[in-house]
This record gives structure tokens, sequence and C-alpha cells, in this order.
């Protein structure tokens, strides 16, 4: 399968892209990019493989995109200068939710697309704008074969009782349970580690997935098995403006006793809470380093305690830990969040070599520590091409 696949992320007011060039099964980065501000203010972002940006554009003389279609359109022409016309063989979608059937890759027919629009409730807040990047790519590349890539599926091996909620079991049935998200990530840690040193990658890791959003993963044999998210992305582990893991007596008593509406609640859970809220500061860890004093320490001193927690659990659930690994946006680059989340966990084992996490190595525990603590890029677009690329092949 020889062309180009093209990844496409939308989200509420992004439309994130990646193409990459398939030849004889291996994927090369061409570029990646993004329009964010969709229906606001958007701007067009695209980066070569290196990471350099060529190409900006702020539409200040008019002709904006307002929709994830007029976006897709933009991306698509910039492309169609970039790609020295070989074709678009495959589109692959992030999706947010695959429920509890979903649990790899699919090609996306009529019957899928509907399945998929069932799962909205489920996701109100994502599920909706990655259909809608669907349709504007089914649109735009009539005949080209559509590939969903679920962040849910890689969790479906969790065993019953990390999938369940102490509810009665009715509720498990009509899909009220711990879904987990970040797959697409997790898998991505997962196999890398398989592929760098078999022995490890079918033991046990505990995988901080700690971006904006944050999650942990544990995961034996390659195959998740528990996750710190659950029926929706607010929960486990604070974040940068969600709240992580409550009490849900504390969402029944703001509603009940002080009278805040569900859209009230709502808000305040998913964009008002987490670091920014702690902090008051900001909801970027960068941010709140950079201004520093008790607000932030309050921040970041909850934060690291309640992934150091989740850690140990997570290791708990698999009966012990191989090797912890810390990805995306503070896991790659937050050297002193690292060191304080780990800072405690001497007694399953987790230590860090100071001077290697301040070089930001890609190990950072000592030499024959019991547990090795890694660092590792994490690359769900890469993922999601992959993916891409088997469903095209398995379909001949
Ligand atoms: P998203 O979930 O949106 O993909 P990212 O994975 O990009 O988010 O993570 C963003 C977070 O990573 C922000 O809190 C940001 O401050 C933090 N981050 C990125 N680089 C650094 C750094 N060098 N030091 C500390 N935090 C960083």
């Amino acid at each position: 399968m020889n062309g180009i696949i093209l990844v496409l992320n939308a989200g509420s007011s992004s439309l994130k892209f990646a193409a990459f060039a398939a030849a004889k099964g291996v994927l090369t980065l061409q570029c990646a990019g993004q329009v964010e501000g969709i229906g606001a203010t958007p701007r067009f972002i695209a980066r070569n493989a290196e990471g350099e940006t060529i190409a900006t554009e702020g539409w200040a003389g008019g002709g904006a995109p307002a929709s994830h279609a007029a976006a897709l359109d933009a991306i698509i022409t910039w492309l169609d200068g970039m790609l020295d016309g070989r074709p678009v063989v495959g589109v692959g979608h992030r999706v947010v939710h695959g429920g509890p059937d979903f649990s790899a890759p699919t090609l996306i027919d009529v019957g899928v697309m509907a399945e998929l629009q069932d799962l909205v409730p489920l996701a109100p807040l994502h599920q909706p704008h990655n259909l809608a990047g669907i349709a504007a790519a089914a649109k735009r590349f009539r005949g080209v074969p559509q590939v969903a890539c679920f962040d849910t599926a890689f969790h479906r091996t969790q065993p019953f009782v990390a999938d369940t909620f102490g509810l009665p079991i009715a509720y498990h049935a009509r899909g009220i349970r711990r879904y987990g998200f970040h797959g697409l990530s997790y898998e991505y840690i997962a196999r890398r580690i398989a592929a760098e040193d078999p022995v490890l990658g079918s033991g046990r890791l505990v995988v901080c997935h700690l971006g904006n959003g944050s999650s942990l993963c544990a995961i034996a044999g390659g195959h998740a098995q528990a996750s710190s998210m659950g029926f929706t992305a607010l929960d486990g582990v604070p974040m940068g403006t969600r709240c992580g893991q409550i009490d849900p007596g504390v969402v029944l008593h703001m509603i009940d006793t002080l009278g805040m509406t569900t859209a009230e609640v709502t808000k305040l859970l998913y964009n008002g809470s987490g670091l920014k809220g702690l902090s008051g500061i900001s909801g970027d860890v960068r941010a709140i380093e950079a201004e520093g004093g008790e607000a932030a320490e309050r921040a970041l001193g909850y934060f690291a305690y309640r992934v150091r927690r989740e850690i140990a659990a997570l290791a708990a659930s698999i009966g012990g830990i191989d090797a912890l690994v810390f990805t995306a946006g503070i896991g790659e680059n937050a050297r002193g969040l690292r060191a304080r989340i780990c800072d405690g966990l001497g007694f399953i084992g987790v230590t860090v070599d100071p001077a290697r996490n301040a070089a930001n190595d890609a190990e950072i525990s000592h030499d024959g520590a019991g547990v090795r603590v890694l660092v590792r890029r994490t690359d769900e677009e890469r993922m999601i091409a992959e993916h891409t690329l088997g469903v095209l092949a398995a379909r001949g």
C-alpha cells in the first residue's frame, strides 16, 4: 500500500492533522499541524518532520474557515502543494469513544457511523467533533477508506474488576463502565517498549500520560489491565483544568444544596478545576512553575501526590512493577514534577537519579534499579497511521 495516510484529530475548536508516506509498510512522517480556533479566530500552523514550523496562516484578509469541513478544505489545499501529487490512500481518525464493543481500529461505513453516533451521550463534549471530522473527510475523499481509531479500545482487555463501578450490575450492562482513555498513547508506548526490550515489554508497566489531560495505565504482558480514568475523562488524577477523582457526593451537594445547575457543575469540573482551580494561576505547568509561590506549590503538590498514589495503586493492581514510564507534555519535560512524583515511591522500588532526571535522559533511574524509570515521547498520530495501514492491508 503506497501513498499518503492522513491522520485527523478533530477537537471542539481544532482540527489536527499529520501526513505519513506509506511505502512497503513503512510510515514516514511528511508534515503535521492544525487549524485551531475554529469558530472564533482560526489559525493554521504546519510543521515538518523535524518539528520546524513551515507554514502559518491567520486569515487576516478574510476567508477564515468557520467549520471543521472548511478547516479540512484549508488543510487539504495546503497539503496538495506539499505532497507532489501523491494520493491519499487512507484517512485515520482519532475517535474518543468506542463504547464497550469497539476494541480495535475499525473501517468506517454507514453502519459504523450510526453506532458511533449512538455513543455520543458517553462523550458529548468530544464525540460529535470527531464525527464531524469523519463526515468532512468522507465527503472530501470519496471512496478513500476511513478508519476509526479509539481512545478507549486499548483498555478493553481490562478485567471486570477494573472495568466496573460498585453499582448494580445492570448499569454495567447499560454501558456505565470504566472505559479509560489515552489508549492510543498507551498502545504506542507499550509497543515501543516491547520493540526496545521484549522482556520488559512483556512485564508489568505503569505508564503516566501526563499532559493537559492526564491519566495512568497499568499494562501487563502488553495488555491494559487498569486505568486511572473511568466513565469520562474527568476521573483519576487532577489535570490542567479537570478535577480528577472526586467523591460523587460532592457533585450531589453542589446541585442539591448549593443550587448549581448541571451545566455550571460540568463547567467547573471540566474547565475550572485541577491545576488551574487549585493554583488560581493557570492550568499550564510551565506557567505555574514560572509564577511560583504558595498557590503554585499547592497545585503542584496536590498533582504530584495524586499521581504518586495512583502509581502505587496501579502497581498493586498488576502485582508489582518492572518499569514506570513518563510520557506526554508534563511526563516528557517537567523534571521537577517527575522527581516530586517519584519521591516516596522507594518502597515499591521506584527511585530517580537526580542528574539523569535533570538531563531529561531516556532512563532516569539508577543503573541496576529494581524498577526502571523511563521517559518516552508518545506519538498518537503514528499509532493511528499504523492502525490505518493495518486495516487497509487486512482489507487487501
Ligand atoms: P495535551 O494533553 O493538550 O496534548 P501536552 O501533552 O502538550 O498536552 O502537555 C501540556 C502540558 O505539558 C502543559 O501543562 C505544559 O506546561 C507541560 N509542559 C510542556 N513542556 C514543559 C516543560 N518543559 N516543563 C514543564 N512542563 C511542561
